[in-house]
């Protein structure tokens, strides 16, 4: 069960986290402000109201998680999101991600592999809030070519290798933020296409994701 109530006490929850990732480094305000803004409480079960806004992740269906608040807003700062951006989101989840970058006024087009949790956003009533917000049920490794070229890319799963069709579906001068490694931990890194295609890499802290999977799971 869910709650879709947003009280003073989630708001003033909600105002402490964001002061706590201020004080974790994130400095970008349309970041700060979408954390703000979003009601994270509403993609958790209700069991969890009182945990919402802890700086932690937690389980969802299908053995996944929604991420932990600061991985949200360290991607987000990343990519350096503008009005109008066009975004690919792999690894829908929650939607939590999807949300705080549609708050920040982009164009999101979102993928998640497992069509239990496709399904259950389909009816979230949260996201008929965000007109700039598409969900897809397939498999991130594809992209989404029908709606290329994007601005950035967000991948909010581990991914093994960089996905050269999702770098094919970027423009030039796009910015992919992309958590690497098939170990327990990954590099955050961020690449940004360059006129000739290659890429120019970033390396940033070290995260831990679920892992980036292959196909569809129905
Ligand atoms: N962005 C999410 C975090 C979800 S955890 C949030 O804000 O809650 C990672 C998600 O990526 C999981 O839901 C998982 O099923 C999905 N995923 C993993 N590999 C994928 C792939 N190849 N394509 C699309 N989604 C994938």
């Amino acid at each position: 069960m869910r709650t879709f109530e947003d009280t003073y006490r989630h708001k003033g929850l909600r105002k402490k986290l964001v002061d706590l990732l201020q004080s974790k480094g994130i400095t970008d305000e349309r970041v700060l402000t979408a954390i703000n803004t979003v009601p994270r409480h509403f993609f958790l079960d209700s069991a969890f109201d009182k945990v919402a806004y802890e700086d932690r992740a937690f389980p969802i269906a299908q053995q996944q998680t929604i991420s932990q608040p600061y991985t949200v807003a360290y991607q987000s700062q990343l990519l350096d999101i503008n009005p109008f951006d066009k975004v690919l989101e792999i690894g829908t989840g929650s939607a939590y991600q999807a949300c705080v970058l549609g708050e920040m006024k982009a164009q999101v087009f979102t993928i998640e592999r497992q069509k239990m949790l496709f399904d259950l956003n389909k009816q979230f009533a949260l996201l008929k809030k965000y007109p700039n917000i598409k969900c897809f049920f397939g498999d991130g490794f594809e992209g989404l070519p029908t709606y290329a070229p994007f601005d950035k890319v967000i991948i909010t799963a581990a991914a093994p290798f960089v996905p050269q069709k999702l770098v094919d579906q970027m423009k030039v001068g796009g910015r992919m933020v992309i958590p690497l490694g098939e170990g327990a931990v990954q590099k955050m890194k961020r690449l940004t296409k360059l006129a000739d295609g290659s890429l120019h890499e970033e390396v940033f802290d070290n995260f831990s994701f679920v892992p980036m999977l292959e196909g569809k799971n129905n």
